[in-house]
């Protein structure tokens, strides 16, 4: 397989990225979808988030309530970390598992792992960046996901900056112009993928 991870601020357009390069017929390993995946009622990450933190981040269906939990462990460094501790392992194991079933085959395998960055991994060909000013991406996140600028703000505070991820990217998506070019973009960095070396 070819390995690559692609991160990206909140708002940078990493997600529809994510799809374009999908659409070419990579397989994404998304880390949030498989949290999500994995804090579905009836798995045991999500048994043991109710054992830590009781029933009372079910909601009447029995879902998880996110918000809930988000209030419950911000600004709780302990509260945090227990949280983390229970999610963290199990979604390493599913992205391992899903690495496993793509190793061997020719096809482009594209992390998309938030904490790339953070992480450090250092296992993949390239590291995609897809980049905007922070500006942009708030202005983006206001009018299409309803988000305040404040929430986006606060968001992009706890994430690793601009210059952080640019410093260690690979391959930069310029994601300031409009979608066409940014399709067009993708179609330049999906020929560039092929010709990296497999793992
Ligand atoms: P991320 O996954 O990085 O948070 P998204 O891919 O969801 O970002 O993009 C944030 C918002 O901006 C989405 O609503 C998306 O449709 C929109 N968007 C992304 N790229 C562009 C672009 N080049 N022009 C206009 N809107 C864009």
């Amino acid at each position: 397989m070819i390995l690559v991870g692609l991160t990206g601020g909140i708002g940078s357009g990493k997600s529809t990225v994510s799809a374009l390069l999908a659409a070419k017929g990579a397989t994404v390993i998304d880390a949030d979808a498989i949290t999500r995946e994995l804090q579905a009622p009836g798995q045991p990450v999500l048994t043991a988030i109710v054992d830590r933190f009781g029933e009372g981040v079910l909601t009447d269906d029995g879902e998880l309530d996110r918000p809930g939990l988000a209030s419950i462990v911000f600004g709780d460094d302990e509260a945090l970390r227990a949280l983390n501790a229970i999610v963290h392992p199990a979604v390493g194991v599913e992205i391992a598992r899903r690495l496993e079933a793509a190793a061997g085959t020719d096809g482009v395998v594209v992390l998309d792992v938030p904490l790339l960055v953070e992480s450090g991994r250092d296992d993949m060909a390239a590291l995609v960046v897809v980049d905007v000013e922070p500006d942009v991406a708030v202005e983006r996140l206001e009018r299409d996901r309803g988000m305040t600028a404040e929430d986006a703000w606060a968001r992009i505070a706890r994430q690793a900056s601009r210059a952080e991820r640019l410093a260690r990217a690979d391959i930069v998506i310029d994601n300031h112009g409009d979608r066409a070019e940014l399709e067009a973009r993708v179609d330049e960095v999906w020929r560039e993928i092929l010709a990296l070396p497999p793992v």
